[in-house]
């Protein structure tokens, strides 16, 4: 077996464990094949001639899959081929994995509050043991999906201010660190023009892998990685939390509202006040934005009792930049 395929097999593997045995392949496919992966299994020749073994026919993971019960296998004849070069139109995706995406437990709902409080000086070995636990990890596919590395955080690891971005980019997922892109650089602009330094803040993402081609993570893949970024605010205990973008405040907050309706008012997690506001990368590309991004973050800098430099937040001049930057 050719190594992308082992890597696709792998992959598989890991569906079926979760119970998922029926593939369908939808039009615009969420899960991307990485475009290595795809190359080489191009190089590699049809599925049906390799002597891997037979799997189901799709390369799209239905976001609904992981809180459904599982869907039972096919009880006779083998399963089909999977055929990556196939034009013709997939069976429709049956009911259960047609279902809308569930509503998101909310960051207060996923584990109870901790009862003890990590001592400062012991934050920061706490945190590297979260990061240890997290290993290399493979408990979503994400790690199936062309990640070069795991995106933990960037920080003080007593910030008393924390911001969460929605997942790791492509310079994000070379360097392994979060907000490095150029959403990363108006992020930085928005962090000094509240007066503060990035080492002073905390930087973290819902998913520490990057999604291929910048999608947005699916429910499967934020579910299963929030219990780490949990782990890290439980540690950290910052007095507010900013979520940048609807993914972050959707996950924070578990609900499932537009961003207006969210922005300028207060919401908790995990003990801390939560505030959401424009993900920069969407700033970089509606710079028009930016004073209610500003307003938002005054409202942030008044709760924790901080003054602008002299020249304060910049309302143009970003360039303008597709996708996540
Ligand atoms: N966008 C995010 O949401 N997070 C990053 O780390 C980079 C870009």
């Amino acid at each position: 077996m050719s190594a992308p395929e082992e890597q696709l097999r792998a992959y598989v593997d890991y569906l079926r464990d979760m119970g998922v045995y029926d593939l369908y392949r939808r039009k615009n496919p969420s899960v991307v094949l990485p475009d290595g992966l795809r190359a080489a299994l191009a190089a590699a020749g049809p599925a049906g001639k390799s002597t891997a073994a037979p799997v189901a026919k799709s390369a799209a993971v239905p976001s609904s899959v992981a809180p459904t019960p599982p869907v039972s296998r096919p009880q006779s004849g083998p399963p089909p081929v999977y055929d990556f070069f196939a034009e013709s139109a997939p069976a429709p995706a049956p009911p259960e994995l047609a279902a809308p995406m569930p509503k998101p437990l909310s960051f207060d709902a996923l584990a109870p509050l901790p009862t003890q409080i990590v001592p400062a000086a012991e934050r920061a070995a706490a945190l590297a043991a979260v990061r240890a636990n997290i290993g290399d990890c493979t408990r979503c596919p994400l790690a199936y999906a062309g990640r070069r590395n795991i995106v933990f955080a960037d920080g003080d690891p007593n910030a008393r201010l924390m911001f969460v971005g929605e997942g790791p980019g492509a310079d994000e997922d070379a360097t392994g660190v979060p907000f490095v892109g150029k959403a990363g650089q108006l992020l930085n602009n928005m962090i000094a023009a509240m007066g503060l330094r990035r080492e002073e803040v905390y930087i973290a993402n819902i998913v520490k892998c990057r999604p291929p081609a910048n999608r947005t993570p699916e429910y499967v893949e934020a579910s299963t990685c929030s219990q780490f970024l949990v782990e890290q605010i439980d540690i950290v205990r910052p007095q507010v939390i900013v979520a940048l973008g609807t993914t972050a405040a959707t996950y924070l907050l578990g609900v499932r509202q537009p961003l207006s309706s969210l922005r300028g008012t207060w919401h908790t997690a995990r003990g801390a006040k939560v505030a959401v506001t424009y993900h920069p990368a969407y700033l970089l590309r509606d710079p028009r934005q930016k004073g209610e991004a500003w307003k938002d973050l005054q409202r942030v800098m008044a709760e924790l009792g901080l003054k602008p430099p002299a020249k304060a937040m910049p309302t143009g001049g970003a360039s303008a930049s597709g996708g996540k930057a």
